[in-house]
């Protein structure tokens, strides 16, 4: 699969990693402990940075410790950055390709799924600040991008069911042939179609990227989805507690009501998406938050302006979109009312 962008192009492959991994001079891999701990000679002989796991190493210190062990191992201007591992190592090892001597060649070997389908395709790297989440960071095209889904045979199930999220919501923006089919058999490492899947979902993020790489025109914002609403639960509940697709998945199902209510989605679709996270184990309830704390997190959004929100919403399963000018007090009503559980 190709990925046009302003300056070029690269190739997403579905390879098995071992049909890759020897082919690379000049190659640096940046990963974390777990990933390493299961895939430790994937790269072999090439130099590794391995990392703790987890958000906490998206920081001003471990970006530093990065670009201290590219200079100390001789990485130089043509040298790649290879990102092995979950949405963590990829936007830091990212971040690091991007502003390395101005910026050196990336490549993006996503281990979760939440990496595969969605972070590591469209260019957006960086780390967390003391003061908040990805305030520091670029847009850095990846050369190249290798997804092998056997790789998530070892992702503890909550991560995989927390990827699923994205999976989802892709499948709710844009097509409504694969929301079915997730009805029908929801994700799982088991079955088959893991891989067509996980290539669908890539389909969909990328063409909306390169249809707004800089998030200029609005189409990427479609990709937003859920996080209007999951970015503030996640906030208030403290990250970490609530993983980003649960949060998400919560998110989706109060934003299908929020449309609902504004006569903009079609009736039931809040209901429809609930039935379907819920069988896939994702959370659809968001845990007690005051509509007011809510509101105040939502306002925080980079779509919403002094007085108004914008929201991407769904005018049915399959077609999204960008919704601004929305009132705040209208808004505080609906996310105080009562929702209708399906189940
Ligand atoms: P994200 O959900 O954005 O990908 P992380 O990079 O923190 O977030 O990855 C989630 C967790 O899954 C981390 O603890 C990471 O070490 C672990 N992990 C990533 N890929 C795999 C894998 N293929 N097998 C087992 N654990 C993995
Ligand atoms: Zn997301």
């Amino acid at each position: 699969m190709t990925v046009k962008h302003c300056a070029g192009q690269y190739e997403v492959d579905f390879l098995a990693l071992h049909d890759y991994s020897a082919e690379i001079p000049n190659s640096f891999v940046i990963t974390d402990q777990n990933v390493d701990r299961l895939y430790s000679k994937s790269f072999d002989p090439l130099p590794k940075l391995v990392l703790p796991p987890g958000e906490q190493t998206k920081s001003l210190q471990f970006y530093s410790l990065g670009l201290s062990w590219l200079v100390q191992n001789g990485a130089n201007r043509s040298s790649t950055v290879i990102a092995f591992g979950g949405g963590v190592i990829g936007d830091l090892a990212g971040f690091l390709a991007a502003s390395y001597m101005r910026g050196v060649p990336l490549v993006q070997v996503p281990t979760s799924l939440l990496a595969q389908v969605d972070s590591s395709i469209g260019g957006k790297v960086g780390i967390n600040l003391p003061e908040g989440k990805n305030l520091v960071g670029a847009f850095h095209q990846p050369r190249r991008v290798i997804v092998d889904t056997s790789l998530l045979a070892t992702l503890p199930n909550r991560e995989f069911v927390n990827g699923c999220a994205e999976v989802w919501k892709a499948a709710s923006i844009a097509d409504e042939n694969l929301f079915q089919e997730l009805e029908e058999m929801p994700l799982s490492v088991a079955e088959g179609k893991l891989q067509q899947r996980v290539r669908r979902s890539i389909e969909i993020k990328a063409a909306i990227v390169q249809a707004d790489e800089f998030e200029q025109t609005g189409t990427r914002a479609k990709l937003n989805f859920g996080h209007t609403v999951g970015h503030a639960i996640e906030a208030i509940a403290g990250f970490g507690t609530i993983c980003h697709g649960e949060a998400v998945s919560m998110g989706m199902v109060q934003e299908a009501w929020i449309g609902e209510r504004l006569g903009i989605s079609e009736a039931g679709l809040s209901a429809r998406l609930e039935r379907g996270l819920a069988s896939q184990g994702l959370p659809t309830v968001a845990p007690k938050i005051p509509a007011e704390s809510l509101l105040e997190a939502m306002q925080r959004d980079k779509k919403a302006t002094d007085d108004k929100l914008a929201m991407s919403l769904l005018v049915r399963i399959g077609e999204c979109k960008l919704v601004t000018g929305l009132s705040k007090k209208e808004i505080l009503s609906m996310l105080k009312e009562a929702r209708p559980i399906s189940r």
